[in-house]
């Protein structure tokens, strides 16, 4: 059974080269994220090359992330990469520290307001929590602290205050810069860090769209306590939104982080957009070729949340095991969806979990009903698959809003689709571009190029979506449900 749950997977150093980009692709990433708080744009000018070039030799379809930094308040740069702080130790962060000369004593800002920001008595979390300070005082540039849980400390670590309330303006000047690379190298997706309301997800979108970049999808990253209580406009000022678990465990507590997930996925279900669990899903996979059991059980609950895909952070960027990371969450993917499919079934005689709120809701687009009405079809009739030929992706999104085991394929002849959709759970693009009105021909060269893929034969039932107006956006208003082997046959 092939995987419904995607897959991102970060870049970074671990996964630099052609051979380790390469053994990602084939492990089966299907959205890769270079994360603009590190590395210069030549490194992902670069690796956006080589993923490209990567999938088309493995014949898959990857989507490229670009995720901005946004107003992290972070630490810079230490002489030798990290130091190890000491419980009970003194540690300063200093503004006017050389930002590549940090020490075990003391550490530069890429943010030179902090020192104005904060207090003695304050809590500072860095690392999404992993080191803990507490201010003693602030002196000029300095802030003298202490170290109260102490640890490893990387370059550009996270530092948040504990209760929130730290970060600045949304869209920082490096965050303008950045989109300015997201629309040169045509990135397929652009997450915005850090939104507090739905004007910022929307400044990010009209930023891309002036660099000439209209076609990519935004992804806001809910990391904020703000965020939460603006939850629902974020989400429909976005075509996607991420649970960003480490800043947002930072300001509204790890405790509170299982019930915000599963409200932000069903939230963003219902409003007809995708979503992405992100961070620490298999953390010990950083060091270990195996996760444990519970990043097992993170992974499988939130595919029986409903996620569209799971993430992978410093697992796939600067871990040892990048490619095991990704195949180890695939196929923790694929039990997961199994198991949702047994459930359903255990509950077959009550149709209404598999719907939606199809009972109760209005269809506000041909599109959308034609796609709720595949999906109502296909699943109370032993559907082998669903073709949705599709301009611009939206019936196979309208589509993969409802569950169900039934593979979607997004036939399009655009490349920016195929790209776009390899993030919505259990849609599979297919590069598929047939030059006739002829509705029977278009039929069978569709499902000719399907049988190519998968094992469809004589007899099996699939359903076709498309417009009358074939290359028309939003144009979808047909469904054709076709028994392979018994076709009408296109006019001669
Ligand atoms: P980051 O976002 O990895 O860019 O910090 C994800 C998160 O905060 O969980
Ligand atoms: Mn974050």
């Amino acid at each position: 059974m092939a995987r419904r749950t995607k897959i991102v997977a970060t870049l970074g150093p671990a996964t630099d080269d052609k051979e380790s980009i390469g053994a990602l692709v084939k492990a089966g990433v299907d959205v890769v994220r270079l994360n603009l708080s590190h590395g210069v744009h030549d490194d992902h000018r670069r690796r956006a090359t080589l993923v490209r070039e990567c999938a088309k030799e493995s014949g898959r379809h990857v989507a490229v992330l670009v995720d901005l930094q946004g107003p992290k308040i972070r630490v810079d740069r230490f002489e030798n990469g990290k130091v190890f702080l000491t419980e009970g130790a003194p540690f300063i962060l200093d503004a006017a520290c050389d930002p590549d000369k940090g020490t075990v004593e003391r550490v530069g800002l890429a943010y030179k307001q902090l020192p104005n920001d904060v207090d003695s008595g304050d809590v500072l979390l860095l690392d999404d929590g992993r080191v803990v300070l507490e201010v003693e005082k602030v002196v000029g540039t300095e802030i003298h602290c202490s170290v109260v849980v102490g640890g490893d400390l990387s370059n550009s670590k996270g530092i948040n205050r504990q209760g929130g309330g730290l970060t600045a303006e949304a869209i920082t000047e490096k965050d303008r810069f950045d989109i300015t690379l997201a629309a040169e190298i045509e990135a397929d997706y652009l997450a915005v860090s850090f939104p507090r309301s739905a004007a910022d997800v929307l400044r990010a979108r009209g930023l891309l769209h002036a660099a000439g970049n209209k076609g990519a999808g935004i992804v806001a990253k809910i990391e904020r306590s703000e965020a939460m209580e603006n939850l629902e406009e974020i989400i429909v000022a976005s075509d996607v939104v991420m649970i960003a678990r480490g800043d947002l465990g930072v300001e509204i507590g790890d405790a509170e982080l299982p019930a915000a997930q599963k409200h932000i996925i069903k939230m963003a279900r219902s409003l007809k957009r995708v979503v992405i669990t992100a961070t620490q899903m298999m953390e010990s996979m950083i060091e270990n070729p195996i996760p444990t059991r519970a990043e097992v059980f993170d992974v499988a609950n939130a595919v029986l949340d409903g996620t569209d895909a799971v993430m992978l952070s410093a697992e796939t960027a600067a871990g040892k095991y990048p490619s095991k990371a990704v195949s180890a969450m695939g196929r923790i993917c694929i039990e997961a969806e199994k198991q949702l499919l047994l459930l359903a079934d255990s509950h077959s005689h009550d149709h209404s979990h598999n719907l939606g709120n199809l009972a109760g809701d209005q269809f506000g687009r041909i599109d959308e009903a034609i796609a709720m009405a595949t999906m109502y079809t296909a699943n109370h009739m032993g559907v082998r698959a669903i073709i949705a030929l599709t301009e611009s992706g939206s019936t196979p999104l309208w589509m993969s809003r409802i569950s169900s085991g039934i593979p979607i394929y997004a036939m399009t002849p655009h490349l920016s689709t195929c790209r776009k959709v390899v993030l919505y759970r259990g849609v599979s693009p297919v590069q598929f571009g047939a030059d006739t009105t002829d509705h029977a021909l278009l039929n069978k060269l569709a499902i000719e190029e399907l049988q190519q893929r998968t094992g469809l034969e004589d007899g099996d039932l699939v359903i076709i979506t498309k417009g009358d107006l074939v290359g028309a956006h939003g144009g979808t208003n047909a469904m054709k449900i076709v028994r392979i082997g018994d076709m009408v046959e296109p006019d001669a």
